[in-house]
Order: structure tokens, then sequence, then C-alpha cells
């Protein structure tokens, strides 16, 4: 599933194809995804030219003039940048041709991703309207963290993949903050301490904007707009590292399941 990262790293990807672009022809060839494609939709946004080019959670936001699409990738999609004429393969589900020379093409063989266009202030929109801070926002600090972990009886790594919580913070980015953060994942939320939730908070930034910085990646298979696989995978310390020595204290990971995930962590690093 693309995560926080893949998600900024294809919305970055694609800015400057389309940013001060206009949309010369939109085409679907699908519209029954996680929600049907409006039946307007091609003459909607066909002569717009795109203003902006944001990212709210997993959300990419496209902003025009007066309106904007709210795409999501759901659990299998992709967004890539391909020469006007390239033939679809299977399961591309709709094209913006640009006027920059450029189509944004759309792949999901799972269909679970999304197309939305919205007159209104798009983080007024019921997708967007309940979402919690960012995790890389100044809003998400020690004292947030702190504050919405009193009273929680619930384990810290559900609480911090919880996204009424904190947005995006997947599996794989969780295990390894928590890591980082020295802090065992099954602790009960409220008896995190003040210094800990500043140490958790400092990681799940730095595990995702390191993410971020890298490329992507937590798919095997992903590959960013301009066709070079993500390397994320290099750099974990725990996550899908069963069996194998701890790189900081030679310990051997540990994996149990967790919220019907699978959370890997090291007993000895984490308390
Ligand atoms: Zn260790």
């Amino acid at each position: 599933m693309p995560e926080l990262p893949e998600v900024e790293t294809t919305k970055r990807g694609i800015c400057s194809a389309l940013l001060g672009h206009r949309v010369l022809n939109a085409v679907v060839r699908e519209r029954r995804l996680r929600w049907p494609i409006a039946a307007n939709f091609e003459a909607t946004v066909s002569g717009r030219t795109v203003r902006s080019v944001e990212r709210r959670a997993k959300y990419i936001v496209i902003g025009f003039d007066d309106g904007s699409l709210i795409l999501h990738l759901g659990m299998s999609g992709s967004l890539r940048l391909i020469k006007p004429g390239t033939l679809p393969r299977t399961h591309d589900h709709w094209d913006l041709e640009m006027d920059s020379g450029w189509v944004l093409r759309f792949h999901d063989p799972r269909r679970f991703g999304s197309l939305h266009w919205t007159e209104g202030e798009p983080s007024e929109h019921p997708l967007l309207v309940k979402l919690a801070p960012e995790p890389l926002s100044d809003a998400f600090d020690a004292d947030y963290l702190y504050r919405a972990t009193r009273k929680r009886s619930v384990a810290i790594k559900q609480l911090l993949m919880n996204s009424a919580v904190v947005v995006g913070v997947g599996n794989i980015y969780a295990s390894e903050a928590l890591f980082h953060a020295g802090v065992a994942p099954r602790r009960v939320a409220r008896r995190i301490t003040k210094m800990e939730a500043a140490k958790l908070v400092k990681a799940v930034k730095q595990v995702l904007a390191a993410a971020i910085k890298i490329g992507g990646t937590t798919l095997r298979d992903y590959v960013d707009p301009e066709g070079s696989p993500g390397y994320f995978r290099q750099k974990l310390f725990v996550y899908e590292r069963a069996g194998s020595a701890c790189r900081v204290c030679k310990s051997t990971v540990k994996q149990f399941a967790q919220g019907q995930r699978s959370t890997y962590w090291c007993s000895t690093c984490q308390r």
C-alpha cells in the first residue's frame, strides 16, 4: 500500500508537469473506483489550469482556479507521467493530458483509489475535514502526542497508527519510529512519559523525512514517477527483520501480531 512518503514522492514527481499547465483533455476508461468517477469529470477539468499540487495525509489535491481534484492511490494505485500516444495497459483507469507535453496516468489494479472534484475549499471536503495533524507539521509535537496518549489504554503502536491522532504513520514507520525512540510497541499509551512522547515525535518525523528524501518506499515494486525504484527498505532497522541481529545491539529482532499487523522490535533497545 502506498504510504505517506510514497504519496509525497509522487506529488513532488508530478508537480512540474502540472503546475501552471492546462488540461487539454481528460480520458476515463474505468469509472468504478472506490467511488464512481463523476459522469461530468472529463468536461469539468478540460481547459482548466493547475494552480497548486498539495498533499494532505495520503490524498493529493490538484488545485485549479475554481475547484480542486482530490485523489487517493488506494491500496495499489500509482500515478505516472508518460508521453502522449502511449498505449494504456490493463488497469490504467484515467489520464489527464496536459499542455506541458505530459500525460498524467492513473494505474490501479485493485481499484480502491478515488478521484473527486470539489468546488469548495478542499480542506472542508468530507474526505479531508476530519483528518488529524500531519506528522511532519508543527502541530504534531511532544505536547500534542503526550496529551493524545492520556487516558488511552491502547498500545502505543496502535495509537501512532490511528489516523484520528496523526495521519500517515503506517505499520513500517510506526515500527521504525518506536525502535528509534527506544519505546516498546506494547507499552500502554497513557504510561508514555513526556520525554518518551518527545522522542517518539522526533523519531516519527525523522523516519518519514528520511523515507521521503530517499524517494519512497515500502513497496517492492514501487517506482516513482521518473521510473526509479525506491530504496527505503535497505535502511530499515526492525521492520521485516525478525530473526536477524539488531543493527544496534546485535540481539535478535522479534516479531508478533498486533491489531492484525506484524510488529517488529528489539526487546533490548526498546523498553
Ligand atoms: Zn537492539
